[in-house]
């Protein structure tokens, strides 16, 4: 009977190929979270519910439809996590971190949503995150958009993507602002869409990111919450500005951009493309100041970002900036009585002498055109033979996969060693 499991909708396995490119593209992100003086955290994939309703806001999106939550076996209430900044709060104030000191931290790894799957969106997918705690001023908003901006610089990105900015304000702006949005919406509920009429009253500032095209038209006219600022709020969003010019950092103004949880404040932004269709939103983030107290702490300020891998990958792929990589460069292969011992022990000698080389060890016997043809078929650069008189006297015979006219050499184990350091780097 045939057995037919499939994975879980919306849940991706990542294939040999696939991983030869996320394997670049996290180097990368790994390299320049290092180069800013970022270390790294790594927290549970599970959390306590009530952790996620708390953080990030029970009216979102998030916490009313896209997490996966269950009750393990002695009924505790756990959810997978459906993003990083609740669980990295958490974890600081466990192990007091952030307690009168300041910190810089990323983390890379799988988040879940209960989303409609499709290009782009997935119930499992993951996401770089970047935190930092401690810092008030815009400087570190700047920081940690420059941040963003390298990564793209070292992609060679850059031109492909969009910064949007926008500030919140404080919490007492918003406020304020919020009941005049109210009266706004309310004036005009009958023409809204159904969405934004739900949310009108829940979570009204949402209203202003609405893709529905009369919602929008209405919105023009909406009051806008920059006239709601104070010299405060103002001043952190012309500081972070500035900065941003100043590092020749280009920005679009979006008074219509809230994102999506509920911690926010001051400053948010979001970088987008137009090369992925509806979801061109790669990497997202802003200021959460409240968070931290929120949780249970010692009021702290708090900035950060996450990067949605999936699609940075899918545009990484899209504009041809991943190499598909070689998985084997030397294939070593035998024939004869003791061949398998000499061929196991001359894949560990070469290991050691050139340790950056994929060299795969042919198993399973066969002739040496069974051989070549594995040898081929994963593009190896360069075949070690070890033929009769070479396992008589200990030589290897090297061949050049990538060069049919090159001929075949036999050399003493130390000679092959550089032989095959050529191939390699021509
Ligand atoms: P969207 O508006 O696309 O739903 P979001 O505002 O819910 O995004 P955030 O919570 O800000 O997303 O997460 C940061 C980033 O993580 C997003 O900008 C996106 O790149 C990525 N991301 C979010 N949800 C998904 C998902 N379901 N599948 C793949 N990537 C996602
Ligand atoms: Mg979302």
């Amino acid at each position: 009977m045939a057995l037919s499991v499939q994975a879980v909708r919306g849940m991706n396995d990542l294939l040999p190929a696939d991983t030869a490119l996320w394997q670049q593209a996290e180097k990368i992100l790994r390299e320049t979270a290092a180069a800013f003086g970022y270390s790294e955290v790594r927290m549970p994939l599970l959390e306590k519910t009530n952790l996620f309703c708390r953080a990030i806001g029970e009216v979102t999106d998030v916490v009313e439809k896209e997490m996966y939550t269950f009750e393990d076996r002695s009924g505790e209430s756990l959810s997978l996590r459906p993003e990083g900044t609740a669980g990295c709060v958490r974890a600081c104030l466990e192990h007091n971190l952030i307690y009168n000191q300041e910190q810089r931290l990323w983390y890379m790894g799988p988040m879940f949503r209960h989303e409609r799957p499709q290009k782009g969106r997935y119930r499992q997918f993951h996401q770089l995150g970047v935190e930092v705690f401690g810092l008030n001023g815009p400087d570190i908003d700047a920081e940690i958009i420059m941040l963003s901006h390298a990564l793209w610089e070292k992609f060679g990105i850059a031109d492909s993507l969009t910064l949007q900015l926008n500030t919140l304000g404080s919490s007492a702006e918003r406020q304020i602002y919020r009941e005049s949005l109210v009266q706004f919406l309310e004036a005009h509920f009958d023409d809204l869409d159904e969405d934004s009429r739900r949310r009108t009253h829940t979570n009204p500032l949402r209203v202003l990111d609405s893709k529905d095209e009369k919602t929008g038209a209405i919105l023009q006219d909406a009051p806008k919450l920059a006239d709601f600022l104070g010299p405060e709020s103002r001043a952190h969003f012309d500081g972070l500005c500035q900065l941003l010019t100043d590092s020749g950092i280009k920005y679009e103004l979006n008074n219509r951009l809230v994102r999506g949880l509920d911690y926010y404040n001051l400053t948010v932004f979001e970088w987008v493309t137009d090369a992925l269709g509806a979801q061109g939103t790669v990497c997202g983030g802003g200021r959460y100041d409240g968070l931290v107290e929120q949780l249970g702490g010692a009021p702290t300020p708090a900035v950060g970002f996450g990067l949605g891998m999936e699609r940075l990958v899918l545009l990484l792929s899209a504009l041809n900036k991943l190499q598909a990589q070689r998985a084997v460069d030397i294939y070593v292969m035998g024939s004869g009585e003791g061949a398998a011992s000499a061929q196991a022990k001359t894949a560990a000698f070469l290991r050691k002498a050139l340790p950056h080389a994929r060299i795969m060890n042919h198993c399973g016997g066969g002739n040496f055109k069974k051989q070549f043809r594995r040898a081929d078929k994963l593009e190896a650069k360069a075949a070690v033979i070890l033929g009769e008189s070479e396992l008589k006297d200990g030589t290897l015979t090297i061949k050049d996969l990538s060069n049919q006219d090159a001929p075949q050499q036999t050399l003493a184990p130390e000679a092959a060693v550089q032989a095959l350091q050529q191939i390699l780097q021509a």
